[in-house]
């Protein structure tokens, strides 16, 4: 019975995997927000460092790593793939559960996967600072630790209800040297008038976008970090999925099912991207399911239309699936997972149904989360709960069909600074959240973009 499968340091990948250039509808262009014509990659240029603009829009299939940052990853890479047993046993299921951690990163998710490379290439080309915002804490912490890494000065925008409720994530990006500020704030003039029309605004991640943009696009020497969403993004996190198919090979299998929480699709790219292209140069038929929130389903209920990526409108306009960009979603727990928004790759993928999406109610993920605590002992990322859910949804399936499929999913972090979440839970105050249709109707109207035929 082996329940580890583990990969030397030989094995980090030594390329990211770009689907783009497998993709049969490649992604429709960016537009400027008020000509509303295709932009150049070019119109990035004052955000991003330009390697990471080329690597936005590159056709090629593979992207080699730089041996730095190669050599950083294997700070904690390549993860660990186990097989689920107990869980498996608990849900009494002939399905064989199978999950990649990335929770063994220094900040305890997949997101350094990314931050690493980004702030590299700020680093090869002379930026002095990176701002950013961060939802539950996640993406500041992993871009903190890279920043310090590469003596960047970082300032972090943080979503306030988790600023408040996540304080130790604070204190995590303070250590590796960050400023970090409760978004909204009072150093923006977004941050400004957000807090003038209600003053007690819990954040969303739309507002602590705008702001960490406002502050990169006013200042020479400043550059901005996303950490999902983004083209560049999801194809660094393709080291995931590169090494669970090495590890899948170890046990003698192959995934017919991979799942993965779904924010703006970095995590979820990250492991099913390299699977989807077994999809398209061998054949093979994985079903991949992204699983995102009730309170926030853009993916299963939002439209696909040109939208911005924040509240503010300062970004392109970006082909995705929305809620519309001032949709302020409930405030859940799951900070990570409380974006309006789809990536614009992963919103073609699932139109042209070579994806799939699931939504799960708060109360249904924190069961699935608790659950698989108890039987496997890491404690899941409030976000990862939500693809537990779909996996146990799926491996129930398999009971009723008597199949015994294999499930690969992406435990993409811990939840070690989410007791807050977890303490509400067992205090009963979590509870079912379901966005209306008006409320869903009412955020799009509000929008004056183009529709996509
Ligand atoms: C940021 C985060 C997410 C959501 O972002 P994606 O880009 O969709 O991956 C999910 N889980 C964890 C643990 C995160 O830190």
């Amino acid at each position: 019975m082996q329940r580890k499968f583990l990969l030397s340091e030989n094995d980090i990948p030594e390329n990211w995997y770009n689907i783009i250039a497998d993709m049969p509808n490649k992604p429709l262009p960016p537009l400027h927000p008020g000509t509303k014509e295709p932009i150049g990659p070019e119109a990035l240029a004052p955000l991003f460092p330009m390697e990471l603009i080329k690597q936005e829009v590159t056709p090629d299939k593979w992207v080699q790593i730089p041996d730095e940052v190669r050599n950083i990853y294997s700070l904690w890479r390549p993860t660990p793939l186990y097989r689920a047993y107990n869980f498996e046993k608990l849900l009494d299921t002939p399905a064989k559960i199978y999950y990649k951690y990335e929770g063994v990163s220094p900040s305890g998710s997949h997101k350094p996967n990314t931050a690493v490379p980004q702030a590299y290439y700020n680093k090869q080309e002379g930026i002095k600072k990176i701002t950013t915002e961060t939802g539950a804490g996640q993406w500041g912490s992993a871009l903190s630790f890279a920043c310090k890494h590469f003596g960047i000065e970082c300032e972090v925008f943080m979503v306030k209800l988790s600023y408040e409720h996540k304080p130790y994530r604070k204190v995590m990006m303070n250590t590796w040297g960050a400023t970090v500020h409760a978004s909204p704030s009072t150093t923006t003039e977004i941050g400004k008038k957000i807090l003038a029309e209600d003053p007690n605004a819990t954040g969303s991640l739309g507002i602590a976008i705008s702001e960490a943009v406002e502050r990169a696009a006013t200042n020479d020497d400043t550059k901005y970090a996303l950490g999902s969403v983004l083209n560049h993004v999801k194809l660094h996190q393709t080291v995931i999925g590169q090494e669970a198919i090495k590890q899948m090979e170890m046990a003698g299998e192959m995934p017919d099912i991979v799942v993965a929480p779904f924010g703006g699709g970095s995590n979820f790219a990250g492991l099913s991207f390299p699977f989807l292209r077994l999809n398209f140069d061998e054949g093979k038929n994985i079903r991949c399911i992204a699983s995102e929130p009730s309170s926030c389903p853009k993916l299963t209920r939002g439209q696909f239309r040109y939208d911005f990526g924040d509240t503010g409108g300062m970004t392109p306009l970006l082909p995705m699936y929305t809620l519309g960009h001032d949709f302020v979603p409930a405030p859940i727990h799951a900070g990570g997972l409380r974006y309006h928004g789809a990536g614009v790759i992963v919103s073609q993928l699932l139109r042209d149904k070579l994806i799939e999406a699931r939504a799960h109610d708060n109360v249904e993920v924190f069961e699935a989360g608790v659950k698989f605590a108890q039987a496997e002992g890491i404690i899941p990322a409030p976000e990862a709960t939500h693809g537990i859910a779909t996996v146990i949804a799926e491996a129930e399936r398999c009971k009723r069909e008597g199949k015994s499929e294999v499930i690969l999913f992406n435990l993409c972090g811990h939840g070690n600074f989410d007791m807050k979440a977890y303490q509400d839970y067992f205090d009963g105050k979590i509870v079912r959240h379901e966005v209306t249709e008006e409320e869903i109707k009412a955020s799009l109207a509000r929008l004056d973009t183009p529709e996509i035929p």
